[in-house]
């Protein structure tokens, strides 16, 4: 199945994944910064999660015959002491200019507080001047509907903002009608454990427009599988639907989001 994995954290995973992911038909995969599994101690942690995001994770990947894209950020799990946040951005503009950055992400809020949103909304600044795509993250252990809200109204402050150059991922049934109403594009993740089953996602397909909808493994050190995508397009053909809708969903769709950044070739 010709397919996109947009959002996967391939530094926690094995070359048997990248593998799998050949073999299942992954024309590219794009990793958004994020936690590692642990804290780092120092701006300079970042630095080498960096260098490795766009120089060593791309090479991993060409082994196996697939494009790799990147976005640059400080997570919000990462970012509730903002002093030291603001040290890690500092950091991030050199890297921007490197051949397969896409954008600014992903960014949001973990716990919902007030220094997440602050550096939210300098990361938000920083894509603005650069003219960048934002890839944002909604809380999955706080309130989801609280931080999403939160999220828009934020949002809602830029007003030279593209609402149509910025996904708000993680979206669940409770949160993906704010966002996609707002202009905005929806991410939903699935994951086997937490977040949303390939079901609830095709339910959610069903009953929104689907032209700015994506979905995305967000495979990563945990519990997680790299190929749930491909797996609810086979759920899709169980329901019934065409090949050529289900390929709509799992390529078209974020293809075209994806090219709103130029570095972003397949
Ligand atoms: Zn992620």
């Amino acid at each position: 199945m010709k397919y996109i994995e947009p959002h996967a954290h391939m530094v926690s995973r094995t070359t048997d994944d990248y593998e799998k992911l050949a073999l299942a038909g992954c024309a590219a995969i794009c990793e958004p910064a994020f936690w590692a599994g642990f804290d780092r101690t120092s701006p300079a942690g970042f630095y080498d999660y960096y260098r490795q995001l766009t120089d060593y994770e791309p090479k991993r990947a060409a082994k196996f015959g697939i494009p790799h894209f990147c976005w640059l950020c400080i997570n919000p799990k990462e970012a509730e002491d903002a002093g030291f946040a603001r040290e890690v951005m500092q950091i991030i503009p050199e890297f921007l200019d490197k051949p397969t950055v896409l954008g600014i992400g992903e960014i949001g809020l973990n716990k919902n507080t007030r220094s997440e949103l602050a550096i939210f909304e300098e990361h938000v600044q920083l894509a603005l001047d650069r003219d960048l795509p934002i890839l944002i993250h909604t809380p999955h252990l706080e309130d989801k509907r609280k931080g999403t809200r939160l999220i828009l109204d934020s949002l809602a402050s830029f007003s030279k903002l593209n609402r149509g150059k910025v996904i708000i991922d993680h979206v669940e049934e409770h949160t993906i009608g704010a966002v996609l109403d707002a202009g905005y594009w929806a991410g939903m993740t699935l994951y086997p454990e937490s977040k949303c089953t390939p079901n609830r996602a095709i339910d959610m397909i069903e009953c929104y427009a689907n032209e700015q909808l994506w979905m995305n493994s967000a495979c990563d050190w945990g519990v997680s599988d790299p190929l749930a995508v491909v797996k609810c397009g086979l759920e899709m053909r169980k329901r019934h639907y065409s090949n050529d809708f289900i390929e709509s969903i799992v390529f078209e769709n974020p293809k075209r989001f994806l090219s709103q950044s130029d570095r972003f070739r397949i």
